[in-house]
């Protein structure tokens, strides 16, 4: 039996001291052109790389204390932490598969997203060559690696949402998104007789448990479940992705919708998949829901499955300059 491991990550101030950024930097937001946050975001992704968001961590470890111990499940959650262990304290990514590269990014007015995004696709170069990130950016049809993690034609990867908001700071999301999960995510039509899930919530629910019962083990379970109700094709998928940089534990803002979460994850929980599809009570972290309008012809469930490494971070740029990382 492997011993039952206490997940204490290295302190802020080791992580701190590995630092890409030099000891004060501060960025001059009264000078938005001439910002470079090419180091920022470079430290944002070896942040991200190596170093589970701590509400992932405390989910796993609730998750082990849910199973037996010395079963396969207790085993492999508890391979789990050791797996979160050796990454953060080694900054070595979590998992083979660093994912594809997902930000999103809020901006005040003045800055330009042009060379935002060129400071982007740089730091994300930066980070392969010093191997935080797999290069993961291959051609569709003939499968050769543009080995730098950017596709040429400057649209496809790294995938950056940018928004422009009221505020003075600068916020970027990122998101670590595997492919063996992203295989696993689904979009439902509804009505759809082949599950029997007609246009409301009993409907979605069907919806969601078919999706999970299909994934089995494959999405890398216990999963995180982005989940969006409405849009169209596109932003449907697109919100189900966004909701997973919401942290596990936190409440929904629209009490049905939090209700409806709840539930949900006690019930998919007892489908008995569990970690990896290898049994047991642990099968989904969380389930977080949006949501949203549609076309009156058209109703879209998508549900984008994420995988236990649930890599994602936020940075801050404060108003006075300062960065923060959450
Ligand atoms: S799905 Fe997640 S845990 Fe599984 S191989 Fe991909 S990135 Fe790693």
């Amino acid at each position: 039996m492997s011993e039952c491991l206490i997940p204490t990550l290295t302190s802020n101030e080791v992580v701190a001291s590995k630092s890409v950024l030099p000891a004060g930097w501060k960025a001059d937001l009264r000078n938005l052109k001439a910002l470079d946050l090419t180091q920022p975001v470079m430290e944002l992704l070896r942040r991200t790389t190596s170093r589970l968001p701590q509400d992932v961590i405390d989910a796993l470890v609730k998750g082990r204390a849910a199973e037996t111990e010395g079963s396969r499940a207790f085993n492999t959650l508890n391979d789990m932490v050791e797996n979160i262990l050796l990454a953060d304290g080694n900054v070595t990514p979590l998992c083979q598969d660093t994912g594809t590269v997902i930000f999103f990014v809020h901006h005040p007015y003045g800055l330009s997203q042009r060379a935002l995004k060129q400071q982007i696709r740089e730091a994300v170069a930066q980070a392969t060559k010093n191997v935080w990130l797999r290069p993961n950016c291959v051609e569709a049809l003939s499968g050769k690696n543009s080995g730098n993690n950017m596709d040429p034609f400057h649209e496809g990867h790294p995938v950056i949402h940018f928004e422009e908001w009221d505020r003075p700071e600068i916020e970027i999301a990122v998101m670590l998104k595997g492919g063996g999960c992203e295989n696993v995510g689904a979009q439902y039509r509804l009505p759809d007789a082949s599950i029997g899930a007609g246009r409301d919530l009993k409907g979605v629910r069907k919806c969601i448990i078919d999706a999970v019962v299909k994934a089995q083990g494959q999405g890398c379970s216990p999963g995180i479940l982005g989940v969006a109700i409405g849009g169209d094709r596109v932003t449907s998928y697109e919100k189900s992705k966004e909701v997973i940089l919401r942290k596990l534990g936190t409440k929904n803002p629209n009490p049905a919708m939090d209700a409806f979460e709840k539930e949900l994850t006690n019930d998919l929980n007892t489908l008995g998949i569990g970690p990896m599809g290898y049994g047991g009570n642990t099968t989904i972290l969380g389930v977080l829901v949006e949501e949203m309008f549609r076309h009156p012809a058209s109703f879209y469930v998508s549900i984008s499955y994420m995988c236990w490494s649930s890599r994602r971070r936020v940075m801050t740029i404060g108003s006075t300059g300062e960065v923060s990382f959450d």
